[in-house]
């Protein structure tokens, strides 16, 4: 594996592979690898011709009050797992090469953005997009890679790559779990082992929403209400939302159908979870 920091470097590599024709698979991450992150780039392994994955800590996607300072960070044990995993090349920008002196420039899709986490992450989507296609732009990858763990992350990107016309497939690919149902994030490193216990409520109540599906319920106001009693049941759990929506629009629906987006954000103590399901109806 190459580990690379320059923009300008990366772009000769690459382009000197696409000239020869090989497929690149690209998987940006922030690092502190988990088998999330691995679910993903063994996909790019497996699928692709070559792999680049991308560690940067975006500063323009955290708010002021949020843990950018804060965010684990290992370079040495993320590099030792890329290696394994047969990763051809890692891509580790520092900021001001991202973000050079003067920096103006912002991708923004409206109304999506604005939505869901958008509601208390107001400027987090902004920020997700205009690094994406930065990297984009000097990744030029075929394939992009990335986790339904955050699943309105993945749809403002797909529209963005549709609204821009970019040549690159998004894949989405689904949330890795503990063995009891937390969905693994880097995140998860905060807890203690109480406020770990209580992550729990929230894939908890999605698997008992999509029970009361299966059971034929079809009022989203019902399923939430049911939710929301759940988890505000339990010690050190603070709501963000749930809300019930279409997968693509993420306007909310008063009626449950095929496909249906539920997702949640609660805050456990001071650190912010989020958790999802795409509903499936079986009929
Ligand atoms: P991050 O490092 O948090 O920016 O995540 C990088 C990529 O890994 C994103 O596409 C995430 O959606 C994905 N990811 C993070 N956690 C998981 C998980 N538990 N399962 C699947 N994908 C994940």
């Amino acid at each position: 594996m190459k580990t690379i920091t320059e923009i300008k470097e990366i772009k000769a590599e690459i382009k000197a592979l696409k000239s020869k024709g090989r497929v690149i698979g690209f998987v940006p991450t922030m690092g502190y690898l988990h088998e999330g992150h691995l679910s993903l780039v063994r996909e790019s392994v497996k699928t692709t011709d070559c792999t680049v994955v991308s560690i940067f800590i975006n500063p323009t996607q955290f708010g002021p009050k949020e843990d950018f300072k804060e965010y684990p960070r290992d370079l040495k044990r993320d590099s030792e797992i890329l290696e394994e995993e047969g990763v051809d090349y890692l891509f580790v920008p520092e900021t001001n090469q991202m973000y050079p002196k003067n920096y103006k420039t912002y991708v923004s899709v409206h109304d999506l953005e604005d939505k869901l986490c958008g509601c208390s992450r107001p400027e987090h989507f902004r920020g997700v997009c205009t690094i994406v296609l930065k990297l984009f732009n000097i990744v030029n990858p075929d394939i992009s890679f990335f986790g339904q763990k955050d699943a309105q992350q993945a749809i403002i990107l797909k529209r963005m790559v549709r609204d821009l016309d970019l040549d690159v497939k998004i894949q989405v690919l689904p949330i890795v779990r503990e063995k009891d149902g937390l969905a693994i994030s880097s995140r998860n490193f905060y807890l203690s082992p109480e406020q770990r216990q209580a992550a729990l409520i929230l894939s908890k109540s999605l698997r008992d929403a999509q029970k009361m599906i299966d059971n034929g319920e079809r009022e989203s106001e019902r399923i939430v209400k049911r939710m929301r009693d759940m988890i505000n049941s339990e010690h050190h759990v603070k709501i963000d939302y749930i809300e019930i929506v279409g997968p693509e629009s993420l306007e909310p629906l008063s009626r449950i159908e095929n496909g249906a987006f539920i997702a949640l954000a609660v805050f456990i103590d001071n650190v912010r979870f989020i958790d999802n399901i795409f509903v499936q109806i079986k009929e």
